[in-house]
């Protein structure tokens, strides 16, 4: 889902919301880098829905999905676009990807400098898409407040922001590299000896540990098998203690033949 970005690569925000010409709505004036043009991309892709030629050039886009808003909502937007001298290259229905250069700033319908004046609004495109408030101002349908419809990222300067507490886009790239070396980390100390792909992975670590074993098998059973004998042969060896003389008395013992008797 997209999240719609400022327009304008330097945020110079002359006029803001609810303040002179802008009074009852939420319309921002974009001046840009300098006094000279600049161009705005677009925020979204979207599709231009109404084009006013007869006022100040004004450019309707309405996004051609939903998209995340920064305070989460999920919803179409549809953003107003003013004074840019000349729109001859744009038409209705035409589609403009996300980040397409496509409208200037300008001066078109009395405007004092070059500049673009910026209104967002919620949902699709609705009606004649503006509707005249309550200072006689042409206002988008739905509007809503430009911190709440458009996201900054590292590629757009501020010059000045007005105050408004634009969200960043926090870059996803950089977490998911270290995240993955260490899934891999764990499993490559185990995958090295066989140098094998991840597939065979679960085959590997059964083998290995079947192998140790059983190289420690014919170590410990030689171990006690050699210690073993060895005392069979000194048991056989060392003088057997068959019964201890309770007291003094003469005793007779039947001795076959071979056998060895030992007193102590
Ligand atoms: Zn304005």
């Amino acid at each position: 889902m997209e999240k719609p970005l400022y327009p304008s690569t330097y945020m110079r925000i002359t006029q803001g919301y609810m303040m002179g010409t802008h009074i009852d709505s939420y319309a921002i004036d974009e001046a840009g880098k300098d006094t000279g043009i600049s161009s705005l991309k677009a925020p979204f892709t979207g599709v231009i829905k109404k084009i006013y030629k007869s006022d100040a050039n004004e450019v309707w886009l309405e996004s051609v999905d939903k998209v995340l808003y920064p305070d989460g909502t999920q919803d179409y937007m549809t953003i107003l676009f003013v004074h840019d001298n000349n729109v001859d290259n744009l038409f209705i229905g035409q589609v403009i990807n996300k980040g397409t250069e496509f409208y200037q700033e300008g001066v078109k319908g009395e405007a004092s400098g070059n500049h673009c004046h910026i209104e967002c609004g919620q949902g699709k495109f609705t009606g004649t898409g503006w509707h005249q408030n309550t200072k006689g101002y042409w206002s988008i349908n739905n509007g809503k407040k430009p911190e709440e419809c458009l996201w900054i990222d590292d590629s757009i300067t501020i010059i000045n922001d007005m105050g408004y507490n634009f969200k960043k886009i926090i870059p996803v790239a950089t977490t998911p590299p270290t995240e993955k070396p260490a899934e891999t980390k764990p499993s490559q100390p185990t995958t090295p000896p066989t140098e094998k792909p991840a597939e065979t992975k679960p085959s590997q670590p059964t083998t290995p540990p079947i192998e140790k074993p059983a190289e420690t098998k014919p170590s410990q059973p030689s171990t006690p098998a050699t210690t073993e004998p060895k005392k069979e042969t000194t048991t056989t060896n060392k003088p057997k203690l068959i019964f201890t003389c309770s007291k003094d008395d003469l005793y007779a013992i039947n001795l076959k033949k071979g056998q060895k008797l030992y007193l102590e």
